[in-house]
């Protein structure tokens, strides 16, 4: 069946996916993709080179009367993200993906198509086999391992690569041209509270807040959403003194990169406040609610029979674990002030949970400015470090920090311009791409970051838009042939 997409335009381009659909390469199993590229390389004659985490470089010499233009490195990822339908047996590491034509589309059954980023690993693989395409010195670059920890993007050594330019072809909206992305930096922090008896004449309540939307911690910030570890413990502080409540455990957050949907506590309260403290959290509740408006309806806050703790944190540990959590910065901190409505830099306040004697916590802090990010990470750590805790900054990658005067951004905004009638959109994300580890080792490159139209990727229902593909390739072509002198040439 997979076949069918052969015949689709460019037919090149479709034939190279095709062989991606067929050779497997879900993250940490990509061998098989990295020895089909290689020997993509080394047929053409084209100088090959593999490095020690599996990404794989190919140079291809500038086309006749070329030679004086920029090296372009064209950037694609060799893995993808291994998804299928609960119901169906499929292999990632030794299955095809069976991919076909539906419609303006196409799609995979019952798994994820590999699109992501296996259209711009096609596309790169076309430029190289080309004959047709003027084009200056070119080095491709396929990185190892993305979508899970970037590892080939974190292991390129440095020196390694001759280009100016770089074109990053993982972009998923065609039409968009992305020129910024956050780095990120991680706040792990542990708390080693002393533990007392519990008190007599208390009874163990469960406080929890669910039914927020939650989302991702970098793209879905802005969006106003309540986090319920915040909702939880500014509770936790009123109730604290109001009404002799003692804290045992915490169970708030799962994922590091999530905004947290659902938090608990587990609280004890002298049982003459109890009425007093039900009354309390349906008042609470309701001003919660004001607040966050109508972005979260479903949130609920509410009170639950708990079975007796063991221990309840003492004094002091209960303290410190509640301020400093009320006190860690959340939410989006700044706005980029050259790219309107991109979050230049926020925190979201993950996880806070009891891990046997400890509470962890844990931050994850992003910002498109490397020095404005170690500044929140900065004042986190402050907020903990007064409270005793022991902080970790762990796990740090660099933004790429939007340059609206890119040479490479003006050259493709005005391809797109004069070839289709339209202009293109200068765009960012508040996540993490493989251009911010890359621009991070290789200073004076010049990046873009641009792709056909690819829809629900990372799901079984990950689809590319047909005619976005041709477009892609065709604006692709285009920069290439149009790569300005290279200054190098005068010195
Ligand atoms: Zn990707």
């Amino acid at each position: 069946m997979s076949e069918e997409i052969k015949k689709l335009q460019p037919e090149k381009l479709w034939k190279n996916f095709y062989s991606l659909t067929q050779t497997p390469r879900p993250s940490h199993h990509e061998i098989r993709a990295v020895e089909f590229l290689k020997n993509f390389g080394e047929s053409l004659n084209l100088e090959t080179t593999v490095d020690e985490f599996g990404s794989v470089l190919i140079r291809k010499p500038a086309t006749h009367g070329m030679e004086n233009r920029k090296t372009v490195i064209i950037q694609a990822h060799i893995d993808m993200v291994p998804q299928k339908n609960e119901e169906v047996q499929h292999n990632f590491e030794t299955d095809p993906i069976d991919a076909y034509i539906d419609g303006e589309w196409v799609t995979a059954r019952d798994t994820t198509l590999g699109a992501d980023d296996g259209i711009g690993v096609a596309a790169a693989l076309t430029i190289l086999e080309s004959k047709d395409i003027a084009h200056g010195p070119i080095e491709v670059l396929f990185t190892a391992t993305e979508e899970t920890g970037m590892y080939g993007a974190n292991g390129l050594k440095a020196g390694l690569l001759k280009g100016d330019i770089l074109l990053n072809l993982d972009s998923e909206t065609e039409g968009e041209l992305y020129i910024g992305c956050a780095g990120g930096i991680d706040a792990n922090i542990e708390f080693t509270p002393t533990k007392i008896p519990v008190p007599a004449n208390y009874t163990a309540l469960k406080l929890y807040v669910k039914g927020l939307k939650g989302g991702h911690s970098g793209m879905d910030i802005n969006l106003g959403r309540g986090n319920a570890n915040k909702v939880l413990f500014r509770y936790l502080n009123i109730i604290d003194k109001r009404w002799d409540m003692e804290l045992a455990d915490v169970n708030a957050g799962s994922l590091r990169n999530a905004i947290p949907r659902e938090a608990s506590a587990t609280i004890l309260i002298p049982n003459k406040n109890l009425d007093g403290i039900k009354e309390c959290v349906k008042k609470y509740e309701a001003v919660v609610k004001n607040e966050l408006g109508k972005i979260e309806p479903n949130m609920e806050i509410g009170l639950t029979n708990a079975e007796m703790p063991k221990y309840i944190l003492d004094a002091k540990s209960k303290f410190n674990l509640i301020k400093s959590v009320i006190a860690c910065q959340n939410g989006v901190i700044r706005m980029s002030a050259n790219m309107p409505g991109l979050v230049e830099t926020s925190s979201n306040l993950a996880i806070v949970k009891s891990v046997d004697d400890k509470i962890i916590v844990q931050c994850l802090i992003r910002s498109s400015v490397d020095s404005s990010k170690d500044a929140l990470a900065s004042n986190i750590e402050a907020a903990f470090l007064l409270a005793d805790a022991k902080v970790s900054l762990d796990g740090a990658y660099p933004g790429w920090k939007p340059n609206t005067d890119s040479e490479i951004l003006k050259l493709a905004l005005d391809i797109y311009k004069h070839n289709f009638n339209n202009e293109a959109v200068i765009t960012a994300v508040h996540a993490g791409l493989e251009c911010g580890i890359l621009g991070a080792k290789y200073l004076n490159w010049d990046m873009i970051s641009f792709g056909p139209t690819i829809q629900h990727p990372h799901s079984p229902d990950e689809r590319v838009n047909i005619e976005s593909v041709q477009k892609f390739f065709k604006f692709l072509t285009l920069i290439i042939e149009n790569i300005p002198l290279s200054d190098k040439k005068h010195v």
